[in-house]
C-alpha cells in the first residue's frame, strides 16, 4: 500500500512513542513528529504520529492543537485519523478527550467514531464500559488521587458524557465476543438511535484484533495505543524486522536521567552496580554553583571511549522532597531538565550518538536541546520503548534516541538498551 495509511494524533510526548511503537510492531514503518511540522513530512512511510502536549492544556487550546494538527495530516492525505490519549483515560469534565473527540468529528464530518482506552498488555481493560487498571477499577487504582486529572469515576460511558454534547453509547463485550458481523450490526443500531461516540469494551488482544476489520473503515478512531495492533492487518500490514529498521548505530554511547521514578532508579542502581560510568548532578549544589553541569560534562565526555557514561540526577523520594523544599517543585524540575539538556547537548557535541533518556519531561528538554523535530521508530528494546533515529541540528548528524517515561523498562535496561542497535557491517 503506497502513502500514509494512518495518522495519529497525540496527546502527550511518550504516549505517542508508544502508538508509534505499536504500529511498528504490526509491521508499519511510522515516523513521530514533535507538534506540527511546518512543512511537507517528505518521507515514504506508512504512519505519522503528531506528538502534541495537549492532555492537561486548557479544552479550547486541545481542540485548536488538535485541529492544526488534523489539517496538516490530511494535507499529507491520510486514509484513517486516530485520537490516542491515555490508556487511563486522564481527562477531567471539561476534556480534553471529548471536546478534541468532537472538533475532530466534525472537522472530518464523521457521525460516528469509538474511544476504547483499552491496552490489555498493559493491564488496562474495558468491561460493560468500566475502565480497569491492573485487578481494579481505575477510580480505585491511584488515579483517583492524580493531581491533575482525578479519575474518581471508572464509568467511561458517564465519564466521557459529560464531556461531550454529542450522545456517548456501549458496544459491550457480549457483542465484541461474537466478533466482525456482530460488532457491524451494533455500530448502524448505535447510529439509528443517534449515538455519536461508542465506548468499546475489550479484555485481551484477541478482542482488539476481532475490532480491527471493523474499525479500519472509520473516518476517525479515538483510543490508547492498544486498538492500533488490529488495524494494521485490514490494510494488509504484517510484522516485519524491515518495518522498523534504522541505520547503523555510530559513535559513543550515553545515558541521560532525570527520572526519579521507582524503574528508573533500580536502573541507574543496576548500572552503576555493575561498573557503569557514572556522574551524578546534585540540584542543590548546582543552584548553589551553575558551573557544575560544565564540569560534570567535561568528566563524563573523558569517560566515554571507556564505554557508555550515565549523568543522572535520580534520586529516593526523600532526597527529592528535601531538594524540592529548598528550591520550590517547578524550579527544582526546570533547573535540573535545563542542565540535564545541556549535557545531553554537549555530550552529542563530543561525539555521541547513541542517547538514552530517562524520564518523560526530561525527553521533552533534551529532544527540543537537540533540535530534533522527528524521530523515526526502530526496534523495541522493551514494551512501550523502541529505538529511534532523528536528525540532530547538534553536530548536523543522525542520532539514535531511546525515550524512556520513568516507569518503563526492566531494571538491566541502560545495559541492554545499546545492545539491541545494528551495528555498521565490516
Ligand atoms: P518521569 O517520566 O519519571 O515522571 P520526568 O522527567 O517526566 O520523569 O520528571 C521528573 C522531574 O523531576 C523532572 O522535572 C526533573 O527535572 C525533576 N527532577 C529530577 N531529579 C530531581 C531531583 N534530584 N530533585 C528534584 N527534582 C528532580
Amino acid at each position: 500500500m503506497t502513502g500514509i495509511v494512518l495518522g495519529a494524533i497525540a496527546d502527550d510526548f511518550t504516549g505517542a512513542t508508544d502508538l508509534a511503537n505499536n504500529l511498528v510492531r504490526c509491521g508499519m514503518r511510522v515516523v513521530q513528529t514533535i507538534g506540527v511540522p511546518a512543512g511537507p513530512l517528505g518521507e515514504e512511510v506508512d504512519a505519522v504520529v503528531v506528538a502534541l502536549k495537549s492532555r492537561t492544556i486548557p479544552a479550547a487550546e486541545a481542540v485548536a492543537q488538535s485541529l492544526a494538527a488534523l489539517a496538516w495530516l490530511r494535507r499529507e492525505g491520510v486514509r484513517q485519523v486516530y485520537f490516542k490519549y491515555c490508556s487511563t483515560f486522564d481527562s477531567t469534565p471539561a476534556g480534553n478527550i471529548g471536546p478534541v473527540t468532537e472538533a475532530l468529528m466534525d472537522a472530518l464530518d464523521a457521525d460516528f467514531t469509538i474511544a476504547c482506552p483499552a491496552f490489555p498488555e498493559n493491564k488496562r481493560t474495558v468491561f460493560k464500559g468500566y475502565l480497569f487498571a491492573g485487578d481494579g477499577l481505575l477510580s480505585e487504582s491511584g488515579m483517583q488521587n492524580h493531581p491533575l486529572t482525578p479519575m474518581t469515576d471508572a464509568n467511561l460511558v458517564r465519564v466521557l458524557q459529560a464531556q461531550c454534547r454529542k450522545r456517548v453509547g456501549l458496544i459491550d463485550y457480549a457483542t465484541v465476543a461474537r466478533g466482525g458481523d456482530a460488532i457491524a450490526a451494533r455500530i448502524a443500531a448505535l447510529r439509528e438511535e443517534g449515538i455519536a461516540i461508542a465506548i468499546v469494551d475489550a479484555i485481551s488482544d484477541d478482542d482488539l484484533r476481532r475490532l480491527g476489520p471493523v474499525l479500519a473503515d472509520l473516518a476517525l478512531v479515538t483510543a490508547g495505543s492498544g486498538i492500533a495492533i488490529g488495524l494494521p492487518a485490514k490494510w494488509g500490514f504484517a510484522p516485519t524486522s524491515r518495518a522498523a529498521q534504522l541505520p547503523p548505530a555510530v559513535g559513543y554511547r550515553a545515558i541521560v536521567s532525570g527520572s526519579c521514578s521507582t524503574a528508573t532508579r533500580a536502573q541507574v542502581e543496576a548500572f552503576s552496580a555493575t561498573g557503569g560510568a557514572s556522574f551524578a548532578l546534585d540540584p542543590v549544589a548546582l543552584a548553589d554553583d551553575p558551573s557544575l553541569a560544565a564540569r560534570l560534562l567535561a568528566q563524563a565526555a573523558e569517560a566515554l571511549s571507556g564505554g557508555p557514561v550515565l549523568v543522572y540526577s535520580t534520586a529516593a523520594p526523600e532526597a527529592v522532597a528535601a531538594v524540592q523544599k529548598r528550591l520550590g517543585v517547578a524550579a527544582a524540575g526546570s533547573l535540573v531538565e535545563k542542565a540535564l539538556a545541556g549535557i545531553a547537548r554537549g555530550l552529542v557535541e563530543r561525539g555521541v550518538r547513541q542517547l538514552v533518556v530517562a524520564g518523560g519531561e526530561t525527553s521533552g528538554a533534551v529532544v527540543q536541546a537537540l533540535g530534533v523535530e522527528r524521530l523515526r521508530i526502530g526496534t523495541q528494546i522493551d514494551p512501550g520503548v523502541p529505538w529511534c533515529a532523528a536528525h540532530s541540528t547538534v553536530g548536523n548528524a543522525t542520532i539514535h534516541l531511546a525515550l524512556k517515561s520513568g516507569n518503563f523498562g526492566a531494571t538491566d535496561f541502560f545495559a541492554k538498551s545499546f545492545g539491541c542497535l545494528a551495528r555498521p557491517s565490516a
